[in-house]
This record gives structure tokens, sequence and C-alpha cells, in this order.
């Protein structure tokens, strides 16, 4: 009898007023914290290990252009290489508002990611010719030319822009800007960028995508 007064008291405080399990609040698979996905996206930059992987990716891409500039082509080769987070680091504004946005304004002055500036400068002491192909719209130029120079990219053969105003998606865009870079007779033998947008599609022999786990361009 004592027994199955228990389980009915059990019974009883299983159950809310509205047929609930009392077991089931906060054991719900809810994601997982904002806060904790920025104290970790933080400390994979702070540790090191965020530069660590890019060097990784780099390192590759410059073994790769090496042989391959080895190999002699007849054609002129050319390399692509994406702005935002391949380039140059948006670093500051991101950690500054948790990563809040990834649209970032007009005037926004980043520093080199060192890798890609000396795999840039490795590039053409290869005789390779480089091309930016960003996002940007082209009333970013000067601010984003002059952000360029300024931290150590120089020489670089053109700097593709996305007309102002336009919105199609950069898996569109980016392999229309690498066919317009072959069809004046380059050969584009590496692309490098941040975003798997940034790589498909149309007109690189060898791709290569650095990690950023901060935000996602489609
Ligand atoms: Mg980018």
């Amino acid at each position: 009898m004592t027994r199955i007064i228990l389980i009915f008291c059990a019974a009883i405080l299983a159950y809310g007023q509205n047929g609930l399990a009392v077991s089931d609040f906060g054991t719900v698979a809810e994601p997982e914290n904002h806060a904790v996905a920025v104290d970790r996206l933080m400390r994979y930059h702070d540790s090191g290990e965020y530069e660590s992987q890019i060097r990784q990716v780099v390192n590759s891409a410059a073994v790769y252009l090496r042989e391959r500039a080895m190999r002699g082509p007849a054609e002129k080769m050319a390399a692509v290489f994406d702005i935002d987070e391949t380039s140059l680091s948006n670093w500051d504004v991101m950690a500054d508002c948790g990563f809040c946005a990834y649209k970032f304004q007009a005037k926004r002055a980043g520093e080199a990611i060192a890798p890609t500036l000396e795999l840039f400068n490795f590039a053409k002491s290869l005789g390779v010719y480089v091309f930016f192909v960003t996002g940007r719209q082209n009333k970013e130029r000067a601010d984003t030319m002059k952000n360029l120079t300024d931290v150590g990219y120089s020489g670089w053969t053109d700097l593709y822009m996305q007309t102002d105003g336009t919105t199609d998606p950069a898996r569109i865009f980016k392999p229309r800007n690498r066919r317009d870079i072959e069809s004046k007779g380059y050969r584009v033998v590496l692309s490098i960028g941040d975003q798997a947008s940034d790589l498909a599609g149309c007109c690189a022999e060898r791709v290569f995508k650095v990690p950023n786990p901060f935000y996602l361009v489609k």
C-alpha cells in the first residue's frame, strides 16, 4: 500500500497544471548560448589558433604556387585574392560588438593578415599577377585602395569591386569576375578566400579557403 501511495505522489509531482511533465523544464536541447559562442570565438582568435590555421592554408598555397610557377605556363598566370578576412582583418569591428554584423561601414581600416600579405608578395616574386576580387562596392574603392597600400599591399594588377547598389551574391559575381580576368589573357591558377562563396564556380585551377567562423557570406 505504501508503495502505491509513493508512486501516486511521484506522478502528481511529475506533471504540471497544463499536462506538461515537470521534468521537461530545463532539459530541452536548446541551441548554444550566444555569449558562450562569442567567448569561444574570442579564445580561438586570442590564443593564436586562428592565425596559425590561416598560416597552414597559406603555406599550402605557397607550396602549390611555387610548383605551378616552375611548371611554367605559356599564358600569364594570375592569383585572385579576396579582401575581407583574407587579406585585411576586420577583427576590431567584429569583436567590439560580439560579432553582431558583418556589413562593415565604409572607411573601415583593417590590418593586413600577415600570412596572406606574405603570399601576396611571394606570388609577385614568382611573376604571378595578383588580382583582388571583393564584394565591397565601388564607392569604397578609394578607401580600400588606401587601406591595402597603407598596410603593405602594392603592385596588384587590378581590383574588382561590385557596382554600387548591386545585390548579386558572391557565388555569382566572383566567378563572373574571374571569368573576366581570364578573358583578358590570364590563367587563374589560384584563388584564395575565407568563404566558400569566394571559391565556388568558374575559373581557378586551385582554391584555398582560410578559416572564418565569425560570419557567413552566401
Ligand atoms: Mg572575405
